[in-house]
């Protein structure tokens, strides 16, 4: 169990709350050309489908920025925009409809462009991440000098030292719709600095790790740095990057706030890793079974419904028996249990329908 959750503001993003308040949002990012309409709503329906709370999408020119407003018309999860080099953009996609404006200081500082931005959200009531990255770290401090490198805590203090002065800034224009996210392709510089954050400012934290890399590598390092920081009660929304299809970041993302016990979207799986005296096809068995719960809704934190599927007969019954519903296979067959009792002998090509039909799960 992890520590208590960090206090924080809500903020609302088209109609979806991030804070301490609301559960720790899944998001994703598109991976479509945002000036082709259809392309990227058909990504965005897949990642609805999936149980994306909140898509972001780049937006590189003024097309991208006009494309929001049609976009906008054919989904359900809240847009938010991504926004770099040009302040206008970042007006130009308000004025399309926006829920939310990503901004990177980074190659966004001119007072008076934040200035002009700040106006236009303030008056749509739509909030702006700050969405610092420590590859392109651009101080409002003159004395410090962009992407700063130097001793390790060095960096980390330039990091939130700069995240402080921008967070005045948007303070200073009685601006206080903030999300922040300060990210990091390294995972200890992540977890770091998101923790020295944390204590000093009560906006929502937007969690992850920037650039984390291909499916296995990025899952490895996003589930560590996000992780560790939800397990210290840090995070409100989180962004598992891949270069993937995004439908797997979303997956991803479940199985890390899963794995944490924040939040719950099905039963957990245990399954193990087999040997060769496992006499069934083990892995086509489980990816089944997760497949079933894939899209699954959150369920909430107290349900916790386990289910052991086990190769042979030398661990299987123990583990099976511990689960609330579990097979112990042997050669063409299982022995199926719940709660801890066996129930029946079942063919093993009948597993998959059968333990579903334990737990209750409705296709
Ligand atoms: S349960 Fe059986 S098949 Fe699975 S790893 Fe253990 S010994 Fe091997």
């Amino acid at each position: 169990m992890g520590k208590m959750r960090r206090k924080t503001r809500t903020i609302n993003v088209g109609g979806v709350k991030i804070g301490s308040h609301f559960p720790v949002r899944i998001q994703s990012m598109t991976k479509t050309d945002t000036r082709d309409v259809r392309k990227t709503v058909a990504q965005i329906k897949e990642l609805e489908k999936c149980g994306c709370e909140i898509v972001r999408v780049a937006v590189k020119d003024k097309l991208a920025a006009r494309a929001i407003k049609k976009i906008k018309r054919k989904i359900r999860v809240p847009l938010v925009a991504d926004i770099h080099f040009d302040f206008h953009l970042a007006l130009e996609a308000i004025k399309n409809n926006a829920d939310k404006i990503r901004i990177n200081p980074g190659n966004i500082s001119n007072p008076e462009h934040l200035k002009e931005i700040i106006g236009a959200a303030k008056k749509k009531r739509v909030p702006i991440r700050i969405g610092l990255n420590s590859g392109s770290l651009v101080p409002m401090d003159e004395s410090l000098p962009a992407g700063q490198a130097g001793t390790k805590g060095r960096k980390d203090d330039s990091f939130i030292k700069t995240a402080l002065k921008y967070i005045k800034f948007f303070e200073k224009q009685d601006f206080h719709d903030i999300i922040i996210s300060l990210k990091s392709s390294s995972v200890p510089e992540t977890v770091s600095v998101y923790r020295k954050l944390a204590v000093l400012c009560d906006y929502p934290l937007h969690l992850g790790v920037t650039a984390a890399g291909s499916y296995n590598t990025g899952i490895v390092k996003s589930a560590i740095g996000i992780g560790a920081l939800l397990l210290d009660g840090i995070g409100d929304t989180i962004r598992v990057s891949l270069t993937e299809d995004p439908v797997e970041e979303v997956i991803a993302a479940k199985r890390i706030l899963q794995a944490v016990d924040v939040r719950r979207f099905g039963p957990e799986i245990i399954s193990c890793p087999t040997c060769g005296r496992c006499q069934v096809d083990l892995l086509r068995i489980t990816a089944a079974l997760e497949s079933a719960f894939r899209g699954t809704r959150d369920e909430g934190r107290g349900t916790n419904v386990k289910i052991a599927v086990m190769g042979c007969e030398v661990n299987g019954p123990g583990e099976a028996r511990e689960a609330d519903v579990g097979i112990a296979f042997g050669k063409g067959f299982g022995m199926l249990f719940k709660k801890g009792k066996i129930i029946k002998k079942i063919k093993t090509r009948n597993a998959v329908k059968e333990l579903l039909k334990c737990v209750g799960h409705k296709p």
